[in-house]
This record gives C-alpha cells, structure tokens and sequence, in this order.
C-alpha cells in the first residue's frame, strides 16, 4: 500500500540486508526444445498449464511495475525463451518501459536454435545482449546432453546473433564430471576465435530428477587448473554483483569467466529477482516461497499493491541459497520452470 507522504520516487526494491535489486529474470515458457540432462527430464515433463501462464499484457504490465521500482536490466529466459511466439514483441514492449532509472537493458538467455530467424528482428527490436549455451563441440555429446542431435543449429544461432551484430556474445556452459569436463580448453579457444566470452556454470542442484551432488559437481578450481594448462589467467578485477568471476585469457582482452554458485557464491551482491511465466515472483531461484502476482494481476490489483506484492517478497529474501547446508531443499520447480 502506498503512502500518503510517499515520495514521487517509488521506493527501490531494497531486502532486509540492504541489497538493491535492479536485475528481473522473466520466464516466457517452460518449455524447450532441448532436454539438458542438468535441467529437465527426459520426458513426462509437468507442464505448466496455458491458462496459468501470463499473457504478454500482463507480463508487459508487472515487468511495468518493476521497472518503477528500479529495476535496469530485464533477462529474458526460460525454458526456451525464444519459443514465445510474440518474442520480438515482448522485447520491444519491454524496452520501452520507463522509470526512474530510465528504460531497461534488455537481455535474453537462449539455447539459440531459433536464433538464425529471429536474431535480427530482436536486436531491431530492442535487445541489447544476447548469452547463449552451448556445453559441448561435439555433436554425440551433444545429443546425449541436451537429448536432441542439434548442435549444428545452436553453431548457426551462435553465428546469426554474431551476424546481427550482438556484441558481446556470452557462451555459457554447465561444467559436468565426465560429460564435458575435458572440454574446457577446447571451449574457451572456440569463444576466443569466434568473438565471444566463455562462461563456465557450476552445476547447482536445480535439475527435475534431483541427481546432483556436492561431491562430484566440476568446481571453479577445476576448471580454473584445466584452463591454465593453456592458458594464462590474469584476474579481472571489480566484478561488482555479477556473478561470473572473469579472467584475462593470456593477456587479454578476451575474458574467461566462472560462476561458483555452489563454491563461492556470491550471494551477498545478489541484485536479481525471478518472476516465472505463470506469474509466480521468486526471490532467489532456491527458494521454497513465491508471491502470487498472476492471481494479483487478474484480480484487478492495482499497480501499488503489485508494488507492495514486490516488496513483500524481497522481504522475505533469504541471506543465501545454503545450498550447503545439511537442511537445504532443492526447489519444487526444476531450472526450466523457475528461468535461469
Ligand atoms: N533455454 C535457455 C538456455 O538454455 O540458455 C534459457 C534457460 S536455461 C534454464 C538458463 C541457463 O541455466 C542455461 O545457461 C543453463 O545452462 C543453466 N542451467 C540449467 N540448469 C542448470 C543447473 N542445474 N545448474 C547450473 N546451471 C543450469
Ligand atoms: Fe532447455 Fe535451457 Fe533447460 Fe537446456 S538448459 S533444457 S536449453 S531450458
């Protein structure tokens, strides 16, 4: 509820540990066209169902609200965020928001199949930075990791988002004992010939079938130790709350950068909060709660009881993730329902 003595500035988006969040993660979708073994199952997938899911008015609408909040920067993600039919629209909608922080960098994270038809409308449409994942150079892994013989189409995404002109490319890729552990060298010479700044994930425990393991999950040391077999890392410093960690690949200027969400999390400078396609406002992507905007939204709430809405669940935001606490409960949802 707003204040009669409010300030004409709305009230940032401030948690009890005086963390400021300026980064909302939209999920357009769970669904996808890959099947990552670290993310969802091979099949009987629990879907989300369409009348759940926040049509692009309302998303527009919320993401609205945020923005008023001080919210800078929208990632689009999923599931497949590219799979929306309305992308393109749901980008130039949501980069002509305005608050006090100006319009919003808005930003998408895709497995890139649908790259090769839809890079060029979205950068006219709006999107500032595009980050793409691919885990593997090698098409038997590849189909056996993602459970889809594609790699070929995600290598053409990878060129379509380059020739739009998207600069710079992030290539994210989740480090995995035995799949692609051996790759890391061979994955941060593609990036650097290509262009584009290599991105290593470690493994957190957000896949459907509640495999993962601390003790056999690939950490930032291990691959920092196989990348100086080849290379030589110099620091980057002043990371800010991003969460890679970045280092100079043998000089510069091209970087290599790892996200220690398990080993070093970086949770202290969190600024982001995750609001999933069906409407559900996360805190942070393990946690146990969620507010209910969708329900909000279509019960006529005006815009400041979504803004309190918004509040009220930063409220509640937990210090850290404690994904290494002996009491930690991976999330209901799998990584493809919460959007990464
Ligand atoms: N489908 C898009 C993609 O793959 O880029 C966007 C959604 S995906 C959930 C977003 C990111 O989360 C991807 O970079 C993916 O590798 C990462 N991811 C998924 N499951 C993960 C897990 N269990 N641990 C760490 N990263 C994960
Ligand atoms: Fe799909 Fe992305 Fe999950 Fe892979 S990581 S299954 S591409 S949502």
């Amino acid at each position: 509820m707003s204040t009669p003595d409010a300030s004409p500035v709305p009230a940032g988006l401030v948690d009890r540990f005086g963390r400021v969040h300026r980064d909302l993660r939209i999920s357009l979708t769970d669904r996808c066209s890959l099947r990552c073994t670290y993310c969802m199952p091979a099949e009987g997938v629990p879907w989300l169902a369409r009348s759940t899911m926040l049509s692009t008015d309302e998303l527009v609408r919320v993401a609205g609200v945020a923005v008023g909040l001080g919210v800078t920067e929208i990632r689009l993600t999923g599931g497949e965020p590219l799979l929306r039919a309305d992308v393109v629209d749901v980008v130039r909608r949501m980069a002509a928001l305005e608050g006090p922080g100006g319009s919003p960098e808005v930003s998408i994270t895709t497995n890139a199949l649908r790259l090769p038809a839809l890079a060029a409308p979205l950068r006219d449409a709006g999107l500032a930075r595009v980050n793409i994942s691919i885990d593997t150079l090698d098409r038997e892994r590849f189909a056996n990791l993602t459970r889809r013989d594609r790699l070929d189409d995600t290598l053409a995404g990878i060129a379509a988002a380059k020739a739009a002109g998207f600069t710079p490319i992030k290539l994210n890729a989740v480090a995995m004992r035995g799949v692609n552990d051996d790759e890391v060298v061979d994955l941060v010479r593609y990036a650097v010939d290509g262009g584009y700044e290599m991105r290593f994930i470690e493994q957190m425990p957000l896949d459907a079938g509640h495999t993962w393991e601390r003790t056999t999950m690939v950490t930032q040391a291990e691959v920092l130790a196989s990348l100086r077999t080849a290379f030589t890392l110099t620091e980057v410093p002043g990371r800010g709350s991003a969460p890679a960690e970045l280092w100079y690949v043998d000089g510069g200027p091209a970087t290599v950068g790892v996200i220690a969400s398990v080993t070093a999390p970086f949770c202290g400078a969190c600024d982001r909060v995750r609001l999933t396609a069906d409407g559900q406002l996360r805190a942070c992507l393990f946690a146990q709660t969620e507010t209910d905007l969708r329900s909000l939204v279509r019960e006529g709430a005006d815009d400041d009881a979504l803004a309190d809405a918004f509040r009220a669940c930063l409220a509640g935001k937990r210090a850290g993730h404690d994904i290494d606490d002996p009491l930690f409960l991976q999330p209901v949802r799998p990584m493809s329902a919460i959007g990464g």
